[in-house]
């Protein structure tokens, strides 16, 4: 199993240590782990890291990769935001680290007479104000040139109908295969909340994101697609990874990358479900 979206405390609202989410995604069956901490920024400083604990975090990142060498291959990675005006200062801490993964994720939105609006602010989504605001940041983040993959593109889908979605995303869709930036499956849409429809109650244990709509089209347009549980916790290392395989495979799905060293490395969805072993076969 691949888990290429991951956090750890560094990030603030989530726990655990480097150590314990590598134990825990060993334990999960992941093979290739990227830790992508939310980077610092100069928006909501509480919960992300700071630039004078970079270089603990990488060091963090390279004691696990010796230390369980052979059972696991960790990346590093940092999960970063695009608001209008941020490119360059993230351009200048993608400049000063050396890093396998870099994705641009959208949690903030600023719209006018208003507190800033956060993504997971689920009652705000689906204002027109909103809606036009994040697709134009998402246009942005995909021109910028700066991202390996976008993160949770559709995280939308927790209080947004699935056709205003479609219908907003579509033009953006071409632009990920255009500019060499992934579109991120992101397994942590099985776990969180939505909004049901029409109401104001968030209700659990509903498919909210990735898009079951939108991926036929993306496959179609040559787009390349990463894939992580977005886990805040140990305890949810690899979770809904195989789930989210196994339900987008019949819609067209047939392989997901991940980064090294910033460049893409394609996998077939095989690499996921190995053929199980015989135990009878001889081999001459
Ligand atoms: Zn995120
Ligand atoms: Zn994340």
């Amino acid at each position: 199993m691949i888990d290429s979206h991951s956090h750890t405390f560094y990030s603030k609202h989530a726990v655990g240590t480097v150590d314990e989410l590598v134990r825990a995604s060993i334990a999960a069956g992941v093979k290739i782990l990227t830790i992508t901490d939310h980077a610092p920024f100069t928006v909501d400083r509480d919960n992300r890291l700071l630039e004078s604990e970079l270089d603990r975090y990488f060091a963090d990142i390279e004691r696990a990769r010796q230390a369980y060498q052979g059972q696991i291959r960790i990346l590093r990675g940092l999960e970063f935001d695009h608001m209008p005006g941020a490119q360059a200062y993230n351009r200048g801490l993608l400049d000063r680290y050396d890093l396998d993964f870099a994705i641009g994720s959208i949690h903030y939105v600023e719209l006018p007479g208003e507190p800033l609006a956060k993504v997971w602010e689920l009652p705000r989504l689906a204002g027109k104000a909103f809606l036009d605001r994040y697709f134009a940041h998402l246009h942005e983040l995909l021109e910028c040139g700066l991202f390996d993959a976008v993160g949770h593109a559709d995280t939308l889908l927790r209080a947004v109908p699935e056709d205003e979605v479609q219908r907003r995303m579509e033009p953006l869709l071409p632009l990920f295969a255009r500019h060499g930036v992934a579109y991120e499956l992101n397994a942590s849409g099985l776990r969180k909340s939505s909004l049901a429809p029409g109401s104001s109650t968030e209700v659990q244990g509903v498919w909210n994101y990735p898009s079951r709509g939108i991926l036929p089209q993306l496959i179609a347009s040559g787009a390349a697609f990463t894939i992580g549980s977005d886990a805040h916790d140990p305890a949810d290392a690899g979770a809904g990874i195989r789930p989210l395989l196994d339900e987008l495979r019949p819609l067209g799905l047939e392989r997901v990358c991940y980064f090294e060293g910033r460049r893409r490395i394609d996998l077939p969805l095989d690499f996921f479900n190995p053929a199980p072993a015989t135990g009878t076969r001889t081999v001459l």
